[in-house]
């Protein structure tokens, strides 16, 4: 059994009378420690899937696995769970505390679970020893990025699901958080799986997904991916 299954998964939102699909009995898999870059033009469905993989959103149909448990049928409860030690996120926006320094943030997500890394050492691994009493107005878009990856690391969850993590920031400040995503990969063997509309970033990845209309186009395995940078 592969690390992540998605099998026959659909999403439907119920707009009024009209049901739209925004995912489409998709399957796929994923193995463990593989760089995964899944994508598609907007509103292929590719934030629905992610949410949906993270436990944020519930499938309407369909089955999804990840480390053989059955995510698509966790209740509530074990959803809560799921999301806070077997998940970490990374967001176009960052999404930090304002309030809290780079530090703080990390040291946050690790209060909050089982087996949490320490928050030196993930900032190190980011590269911002130097910056983490700073708040995060006090930092760029690319270090703020990286606060926010080392705040996902801490939590040392099964996946890194990251949605548009470029999105927000410039060619070159997107390009060497790419790079620290694609070392985070390598060096760890944590599975990473980076969301984008962009396919100049599909030469990174050891798997690529393309999604089309709801539905999965077609895979790619890149047997000697490019070295992002
Ligand atoms: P992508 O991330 O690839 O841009 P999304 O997953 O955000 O695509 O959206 C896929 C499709 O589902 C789009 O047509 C979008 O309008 C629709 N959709 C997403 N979320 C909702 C929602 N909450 N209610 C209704 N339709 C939605
Ligand atoms: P980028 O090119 O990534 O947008 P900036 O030009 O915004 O970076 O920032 C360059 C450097 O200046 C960064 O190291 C950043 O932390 C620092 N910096 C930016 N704004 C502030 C601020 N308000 N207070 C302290 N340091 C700042």
């Amino acid at each position: 059994m592969a690390f992540v299954e998605f099998a026959d998964v659909s999403k439907i939102y119920q707009m009024g009378e009209v049901e739209v699909a925004a995912v489409r009995d998709m399957s796929f898999e994923i193995e463990q420690g593989e760089f995964v870059v899944i994508v598609g033009p907007s509103g292929a469905g590719k934030t629905t899937l992610l949410n949906m993989l993270g436990g944020m959103d519930s499938a309407t149909s369909g089955t999804i696995m990840l480390d053989g448990a059955p995510v698509s049928s966790f209740n509530r409860k074990q959803l809560t769970q799921y999301r806070r030690h077997d998940i970490g996120f990374v967001f176009q926006f960052y999404n930090l505390v304002q309030n809290l320094t780079a530090r703080e943030n990390v040291e946050l997500a690790s209060q909050i679970c089982r087996d949490p890394l320490d928050a030196d050492a993930v900032l190190a691994a980011v590269g911002l020893s130097e910056r983490k009493a700073n708040f995060p107005g006090q930092l760029s878009g690319g270090e703020q990025q990286r606060v926010a990856i080392a705040r996902a690391l801490a939590k040392n969850p099964k996946l890194l699901l990251c949605d548009e993590p470029t999105g927000a920031l410039d060619y070159e400040t997107g390009k060497a958080i790419l790079k620290l995503l694609q070392d985070t990969c390598r060096d760890t063997g944590r599975t990473v799986v980076v969301v984008t509309h962009n396919s100049a970033f599909t030469a990174i990845a050891d798997r690529v997904i393309h999604v089309r209309e709801g539905s999965v186009a077609s895979v790619e395995l890149n047997e000697h991916p490019l070295s992002a940078e």
